[in-house]
């Protein structure tokens, strides 16, 4: 029967180590709750920011004509090609032009610059933001500041494009 102590001994000893894991994995918890709560907060004060989910299609339209957004305000632009043509055929982009730019002749400026500058002439001097061009199942972002209040004309310059992806980007 001697011989049993040293068991029971060691049984409750690691009965008391267990016990303790269990009250510090309980203070963790309240730990990562209360981190939690923090992002949380975090993302509902992050009214500053504009996440705009655009999309383009393979009959060359945008899901949106108006994007709004407020003076100084980060803007987040999320394009997606939810389309199957390829880059070279359908290629989509959000560009974002400067106040005073004719957008016939950006249009023309775009199909001179190429394929290899990514259809944006004059190296974006006509430009607020930009995306990359992207085709079918891509999806491509920028993220800039709002500029001063007023309305800019967004387009795809992709050849042949603007005249259908066109709308309006009203800074309040
Ligand atoms: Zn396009």
């Amino acid at each position: 029967m001697k011989a049993l102590k040293p068991i029971v001994l060691f049984l409750s000893l690691s009965l008391a180590f267990s016990c303790g894991d269990g009250n510090e994995k309980k203070e963790e918890e309240k730990e990562s709750v209360k981190i939690g709560n923090t992002e949380t907060k975090k993302q509902s004060d992050d009214s500053n920011v504009a996440r705009i989910a655009l999309t383009g299609n393979d009959l060359m339209q945008f899901n949106m004509s108006e994007i709004k957004v407020k003076a100084g305000q980060q803007v987040v632009v999320t394009l997606r090609h939810i389309g199957e043509q390829g880059l070279e055929v359908m290629g989509h982009n959000f560009v974002l032009l400067k106040p005073g730019t004719d957008l016939a002749q950006f249009a023309a400026d775009s199909g001179a610059a190429g394929r290899d500058a990514d259809w944006i002439p004059n190296n974006g001097e006509a430009v607020i933001a930009h995306t990359k061009m992207i085709g079918g199942g891509e999806s491509t972002q920028v993220s800039f500041t709002a500029p001063e209040a007023g309305t800019y004309d967004f387009v795809c310059s992709f050849p042949g494009h603007y005249s259908l992806m066109k709308g309006k980007f009203i800074v309040e």
